[in-house]
């Protein structure tokens, strides 16, 4: 499980973006820039969750009971708890 939240950032004169578990208290710095960083938002599935893949579309699959979308790295669908069965590549 991983229990804490990851964050998407950004710089706000490169736009470089990063991903990163933050701490919603602090300030997070641009390595190369030395600004302040944006938050630009929470990164789905919230957590705790089981899986840590992203929500986007790369990462996901049909569970093959309830035809919901799950996760690619996890085994048991989050919708209906079946077990999904391997990957076919
Ligand atoms: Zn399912």
């Amino acid at each position: 499980m991983s229990t804490r939240q990851r964050y998407r950032l950004r710089a706000p004169s490169s736009g470089r973006e990063t991903i990163i578990e933050a701490d919603p208290d602090k300030i997070y710095v641009d390595r190369e820039t030395g600004e302040p960083m944006e938050v630009l938002g929470m990164l789905l599935p919230l957590a705790p969750s089981p899986s840590r893949l992203p929500w986007s579309i790369e990462n996901l699959r049909l569970c093959p009971w309830c035809g919901q979308m799950a996760q690619k790295d996890l085994n048991d669908c989050p919708t209906c708890g079946r077990r999904m069965g391997p990957l076919r590549s």
